[in-house]
């Protein structure tokens, strides 16, 4: 349900309908709509079938608005506007595409730094790296952990970068936030309920990835429990889905884009490195991402790619990466977004 504010409404009084509303068991979210009115968006939940004409006859309502969707808050009827998160002096969802680079996993302080240098040389902004790595054979390399955020962090500000890295555990999630400014959750984790709750704890903007047999409705309903939970940063990633194709890693499913940023104003991310996971598709792969309306880019590039710990098979070296960003300039041009 949308509730339109009267425009004369005072600062104080809008608090005070809030109250009310979420003294009603309602949660409420403070927005503006198209024409710069205030907006209240009101989610109930099934159990609380309260009726319209209760909502307009509430001091400084004008209108109330009934929508049937599941996505009561990352839905576009939300606002018309798309969300740009701002996160330090960055912004994502903006007219420039944000690219995320870096390795699979952390490896080692130099190794990070090293990749850190690089991959910003050639215009990435976010610096991305695993310190909790979902590993499908538990004799694969796990991550280093804690240290290996602190060493994320570290060459991230030195090159004047956010950092990205998974959080795969609800107890970690605040040790996380600490170091790391987006929190990254897996594919694996899409569905994990409990952790998708705890994200409303913190203020970190939250890289959702697609799960591995998700569908937009899953997905966007993923969304919906961050969002609930009050943590409106969210982005969407497209990284690839499973299908009878066994060529490559996945299915990058380059419809997603179109149909997300229908469906919602989050913001919306392609990974080739994991849709695809074969380097030489990487490339072609970013270029439909972006053409198809992508607002960033997930690239995993290493100083050394053929001897990476995680991923190596798919990770691009920076020379790659830097091929990549000048290709992607006219291609963004040409959908009315920029680069730089
Ligand atoms: C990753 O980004 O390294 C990763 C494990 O991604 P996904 O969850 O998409 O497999
Ligand atoms: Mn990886």
């Amino acid at each position: 349900m949308i509730l339109t504010l009267d425009n004369h409404l005072s600062l104080a009084d809008v608090k005070k309908l809030i109250d009310r509303l979420e003294w009603m068991g309602l949660r409420v979210v403070r927005d503006t709509d198209s024409q710069g009115n205030v907006i209240l968006v009101v989610v109930q939940g099934t159990d609380k079938q309260t009726r319209l004409e209760a909502f307009s006859q509430l001091p400084g309502v004008v209108e109330v608005k009934h929508f049937d969707t599941p996505y009561k808050l990352a839905g576009t009827h939300v606002h018309q506007h798309k969300t740009v998160i701002q996160c330090k002096d960055h912004k994502i969802g903006g007219k420039k595409i944000v690219v995320m680079s870096g390795s699979c996993s952390v490896e080692s302080e130099r190794q990070i730094m090293e990749t850190a240098k690089q991959v910003s040389a050639k215009g990435a902004t976010i610096l991305r790296g695993g310190a909790f790595k979902p590993r499908t054979s538990p004799y694969d390399f796990q991550g280093l952990g804690e240290i290996g955020l602190k060493y994320l962090q570290k060459a991230a500000e030195a090159n004047h970068m956010l950092s990205v890295s998974e959080v795969m555990d609800p107890a970690d999630i605040d040790m996380v936030a600490e170091h790391i400014d987006i929190l990254q959750i897996g594919a694996r984790n899409m569905q994990n309920y409990s952790l998708l709750k705890q994200l409303g704890k913190v203020k970190n903007p939250v890289l959702l990835k697609r799960g591995l047999a998700a569908t937009y409705k899953e997905f966007l309903l993923a969304a919906e429990y961050i969002l609930n939970a009050g943590n409106p940063n969210v982005m969407l990633c497209e990284r690839g889905i499973r299908t009878f194709e066994t060529y490559t890693r996945n299915t990058l499913d380059i419809a997603a884009v179109p149909i997300l940023q229908e469906l919602s104003h989050l913001p919306v991310i392609v990974d080739p490195s994991h849709g695809v996971g074969i380097r030489r598709m990487v490339a072609p792969m970013c270029y439909a991402a972006v053409a198809a309306g992508a607002d960033g880019l997930l690239i995993e590039a290493h100083p050394d790619p053929d001897n990476a710990m995680s991923d190596a098979q798919q990770t691009v070296s920076p020379e790659t990466l830097g091929e990549i960003m000048q290709h992607l300039a006219p291609i963004a041009q040409a959908v009315g977004r920029s680069m730089v």
